[in-house]
């Protein structure tokens, strides 16, 4: 399923068959041009043979039934994965790749293991959100947000990503709300800064993971590019300019920003700040060992106790590898 390519087979056609064209294939959800019956024979038969509508796919149930994986083969023969998370008060979110692998190399995450294979297209990305939406579409039900959390960094590929977002938001499209979507970066800079001046308000995550340049020099290789402090002044400006809360992701690694004077660190670190903490547990790839529970819980309180706002990221998908920092695909693992 390739939008451009679609996009470029219809120039030559009336202006209001994008339109025709665009209620088919993101709200009917057809799968099928033969289905699309308000086009013309002909055109649909060319557009069956130039631009496919199917998505390759193998999917994956977890347990639950809460967290479906799909692994996808691009037309070039590379594979990536996404996540659909159903949370349990009815709202279903897609977690969508951006890169295949990721050349960030954060210590504690699998994706960073396969180095950078390349970057996405729009219409990947809009794939991966097509397929669920497609999946869901049989049970009367709809993607209601998204998270750029999958494979790779999305700053990394900001003009498409801001494409797809573009995309998703799209009310003759996916007609997803801006404030349903949301962008993690590792700490990318000038993707902040960039993404301060967007018109669209979408979300920003960032993955901070540790309370000083030390530990977070320990965890992810970008804390050698850009001191917390630097960080720190870019997210300010940025807050200042959207009026938006910022979400610091804080992953639990055992022994190493875990203990009680990180917490207290973190506090004064955000304190003042228009913002949250959510703190994920560290989903084991090999190199670590995760947090207990009590310990997450424990952080949490000494958070709150020190006036932050904080959240526990719910675990979505561990037993099909979909949960966060568990995406790489099969040749890699
Ligand atoms: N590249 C983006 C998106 C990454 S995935 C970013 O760095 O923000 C979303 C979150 O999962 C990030 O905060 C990431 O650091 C975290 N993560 C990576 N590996 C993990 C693991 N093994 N266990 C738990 N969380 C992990």
């Amino acid at each position: 399923m390739d939008w451009h390519n679609i996009q470029t087979a219809l120039e030559g056609e009336p202006g209001f068959r994008l339109k025709q064209v665009k209620k088919a294939l993101f709200v009917d959800l057809i799968d099928d041009w033969d289905k699309v019956t308000v086009l013309p024979k002909k055109l649909r038969e060319e557009l069956a043979i130039s631009c496919p509508l199917d998505i390759p796919a193998q999917v994956f149930h977890s347990k639950d039934e809460a967290t479906v994986k799909v692994l996808l083969t691009l037309s070039d023969g590379v594979q990536i994965e996404s996540v659909l998370m159903r949370h349990s008060t009815g709202r279903n979110t897609v977690c969508v790749s951006t890169l295949v692998g990721c050349p960030m190399g954060c210590t504690f995450c699998a994706t960073a293991t396969m180095g950078l294979v390349r970057k996405l297209t729009s219409s990947e990305i809009i794939a991966q959100v097509l397929f669920f939406s497609r999946l869901l579409s049989k049970e009367n039900e709809r993607v209601g947000s998204i998270v750029f959390m999958g494979m790779g960094e999305p700053f990394l590929n900001y003009d498409v990503v801001m494409d797809t977002v573009r995309i998703l938001n799209d009310p003759e499209m996916f007609s997803i709300g801006a404030r349903h979507i949301s962008i993690s970066t590792c700490g990318i800079l000038e993707g902040i800064q960039k993404l301060a001046e967007e018109s669209l308000p979408v979300n920003l995550a960032i993955s901070l993971h540790g309370s000083n340049d030390e530990v977070r020099k320990q965890l992810m290789p970008i804390a050698r590019t850009y001191t917390l402090k630097e960080l720190m002044t870019v997210i300010d400006g940025y807050i200042e300019k959207t009026h938006r809360k910022v979400m610091f992701e804080y992953l639990l690694v055992e022994g190493i920003n875990d203990k009680d004077e990180h917490a207290i660190e973190l506090a004064h670190l955000l304190k003042g700040k228009l913002c949250m903490v959510n703190l994920i547990s560290y989903n084991e790839t090999g190199k670590y060992t995760a947090t207990t529970e009590q310990g997450v819980e424990r952080f949490k309180k000494l958070l709150r106790k020190n006036g932050i706002e904080v959240s526990i990221r719910f675990r979505f998908g561990r037993d099909i590898e979909g949960a966060c920092g568990q995406l790489a695909t099969k040749s890699s693992k």
